[in-house]
């Protein structure tokens, strides 16, 4: 069982006095996690960015984040954590940096 602080921790008893199970418990504070990092982050985080995000498949959006064009190394690129989501005519961006070189990249989700 994860051990968790503050408010995951209160959202973690109630999911499991719900009777969720240990991964549903994990899977749903890691999401809430990862929308508290973005809305920290630059504060460009847009509502319905992360809204059509979540409608997109994990593994499709793991994809996406490990997909990314950086211009410094010619190639493909994964975002280093604490990226950003905007909303851009329709179309999901994510604006981050390289994992491997730290330049700044985007990717647009069509
Ligand atoms: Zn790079």
């Amino acid at each position: 069982m994860k051990k968790y602080t503050g408010k995951y921790k209160e959202m973690a008893e109630t999911f499991r006095r719900d009777g969720c199970d240990e991964y549903t418990v994990e899977k749903f504070i890691r999401q809430e996690m990862e929308q508290d990092e973005w809305e920290k982050g630059r504060g460009i985080t847009d509502i319905r960015a992360v809204k059509a995000w979540k409608e997109i498949p994990e593994d499709f959006r793991e994809l996406l984040l490990h997909n990314a064009f950086c211009p410094k190394c010619r190639g493909v690129a994964s975002f280093k954590p604490g990226y950003v989501l905007r909303w851009d005519h329709g179309m999901i961006v994510i604006e981050g940096y390289c994992e491997k070189c730290g330049e700044p990249i985007t990717r647009v989700c069509d």
